[in-house]
């Protein structure tokens, strides 16, 4: 999840990618901890909760083939819509 040139989260981004990958992944709802997928690299708030296979599996992840995001019909900005919905709502 580090790459060399993606700045270091501050205190606050950190806090709130815990809160993250402490909840259930938002696309097939295995049961957390989950990881932390950034929409953009760096934008830590643009975090969403996703299962490994969610979010690295070579054939379900947003990472590779996605195809557990069309079963589901969902996107990224559906994924951050769940997770900050899950955070405070
Ligand atoms: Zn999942
Ligand atoms: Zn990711």
């Amino acid at each position: 999840m580090n790459s060399k040139n993606k700045p270091a989260p501050t205190a606050g981004e950190r806090r709130h990618i815990e809160r993250v990958k402490a909840l259930d992944c938002v696309v097939c709802g295995v049961s957390g901890p989950s990881e932390a997928h950034e929409i953009k690299q760096g934008s830590w708030f643009l975090s969403c909760a996703l299962c490994a296979d969610c979010h690295r599996g070579s054939r379900n992840g947003i990472h590779g083939e996605k195809r557990m995001w069309l079963v589901t019909k969902m996107t990224e900005l559906d994924a951050l819509n769940e997770t900050l919905r899950r955070l405070y709502a």
